[in-house]
């Protein structure tokens, strides 16, 4: 199914993108989702982008590792930062399939992350539900966009869920 890269090395991508990068990227990002799924991971993926290069990849293993931390957007965040040998990631985008929870809201903004891309909204876990009286756990730097593939991203964990359903 995956057809870029199945040793998950880095590869520029810069002199073959036509179309739109957040797309491009964010569809790198449902790659990983997609593997999560398969592995019975809640199916949310995440790469992080530097000077046009994907840095970092890395899907949910809280069930593989038992660890309720090992979210994507932390995963990735670590990865990034080892890869670069530095832990400010100021000049990097992370690209996820979900808003990301408060945790790694609060992860991200220690990370100085430049810029966040996420696909669906999450109501109910995202990071905004705690950003009433508009604090967020977010550098006040960091740029967000969202809605980006917005409808894969949100199918993909409709139809794990509902899938866990029908197997109960
Ligand atoms: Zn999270």
């Amino acid at each position: 199914m995956e057809k870029n890269d199945p040793t998950g090395a880095e590869f520029s991508f810069r002199g073959l993108l036509t179309g739109n990068p957040d797309e491009y990227y964010m569809r790198q990002a449902l790659l990983e989702a997609e593997k999560g799924g398969h592995a019975d991971e809640v199916p949310i993926g995440a790469v992080i982008v530097s000077g046009g290069r994907i840095i970092a990849r890395a899907h949910n293993l809280t069930e593989r590792l038992n660890d309720v931390t090992a979210h994507a957007e932390m995963l990735a965040v670590t990865s990034a930062a080892q890869a670069l040998g530095g832990k400010y990631l100021t000049g990097c985008t992370l690209y996820v399939t979900v808003e990301p929870c408060p945790m790694c809201a609060g992860a991200l903004g220690w990370s100085q992350i430049g810029r966040i891309v996420y696909g669906a909204s999450d109501p109910k876990r995202g990071y905004l539900r705690v950003c009433a009286g508009g604090i967020s756990p977010l550098h006040p730097k960091t740029e967000v966009t969202y809605g980006v593939l917005e409808e894969e991203c949100g199918d993909i964990m409709k139809d794990f869920f509902r899938n866990k359903r029908r197997k109960r």
